[in-house]
């Protein structure tokens, strides 16, 4: 079968030769964007799960949250090792000295299982000292840091309230480039007020900053947030399936084919979610969007 995207599973059985799967954790920060820092509003889509998997809570402890996935994930998969991956809110908002003692006793709990680490946080929140840290569990363990960007366009982000810009997602990558950390940006179609045009230049952006991976989804309403009530109002219409599917594909064929891709999909709480309800069908998205590629005769990079 054609390979039509840099798939993340691939890439993860190629470099240990086995199925590996990341565990997401919810470690209790909280964000300059929802704290008063920033905002105390938060990304106009912001949940309170702080765009984490609805099936993380801060109610149990970070040890608990790690044995019921890892119960979970090696009930759905069979024996697997595990990416640690700290994705609730901004995972570097606190003193280094509080975060290096947070990532160690994680990585100390399952040593033979635990394969590697991910940080999930903002371009914002990432100066030196911090960077310095993440390079040295870079230097010992297979790591990533995620950065949320969503967009490639200042005015997207003014309008989405996320409290920073193109550049200082630039200025955060140029630093983790010079420490040789492996970055994955976050990035949402169907933001307010973008065209397919603008959406697909975030796909140049990201192939000029060279990031290692994408993570890609559609934005979606949640309820009681303040992108709920632009939608009531009639002012925001999500994604539909079709248009997601195309436009993926379209992102895809523009982005070059060294970027693995780790999600084309999200997981919205289906309790809290307004709209779209087709996002939580997340088998029918990949395989629509292999669907249309394989139609079109395309593949990643194609068009880049
Ligand atoms: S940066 Fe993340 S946690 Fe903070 S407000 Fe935006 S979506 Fe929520």
């Amino acid at each position: 079968m054609q390979v039509s995207y840099n798939k993340f599973s691939q890439h993860l059985r190629q470099t240990f030769g086995r199925r590996v799967q990341k565990l997401p954790l919810n470690a209790g920060f909280s964000c300059p964007n929802r704290d008063g820092v920033l905002s105390s509003q938060g990304c106009i889509y912001c949940g309170p799960c702080g765009a984490a998997s609805p099936l993380l809570d801060n109610i149990a402890t970070l040890k608990k949250q790690y044995e019921r996935a890892r119960q979970a994930l090696t009930k759905k998969y069979g024996p697997c090792k595990f990416i640690a991956y700290f994705q609730a809110f901004t995972n570097t908002y606190a003193p280094v000295n509080e975060l290096q003692k947070l990532y160690d006793e994680v990585l100390g709990w399952d040593k033979d299982n635990i394969a590697g680490l991910a940080i999930g946080t903002r371009p914002d929140c990432v100066p030196d000292e911090v960077l310095d840290l993440l390079a040295d569990y870079a230097g010992r363990y297979y790591f990533w840091l995620e950065l949320g960007l969503q967009s490639s366009h200042d005015r997207t982000l003014k309008l989405i309230n996320r409290g920073h810009t193109v550049a200082q997602f630039e200025d955060a990558v140029k630093r983790a480039r010079l420490r040789n950390l492996r970055i994955c940006a976050h990035i949402i179609l169907g933001l307010p007020g973008e065209t397919r045009e603008e959406m697909l230049k975030t796909a140049g952006f990201l192939n000029q900053q060279q990031v290692a991976a994408v993570k890609l989804h559609g934005l979606y309403v949640l309820r009681d947030t303040p992108l709920a009530a632009i939608y009531e109002q009639g002012e925001y219409e999500p994604l539909t399936f079709a248009e997601y599917i195309s436009l993926a594909c379209d992102f895809l064929e523009r982005l070059s084919p060294d970027i693995i891709i780790q999600r084309l999909t999200s997981d919205p709480p289906f309790n809290s979610l307004i709209a779209p309800q087709w996002m939580l069908d997340k088998s029918k998205i990949l395989c629509g969007i292999e669907r249309e590629l394989a139609s079109r005769g395309s593949k990643q990079g194609i068009n880049r």
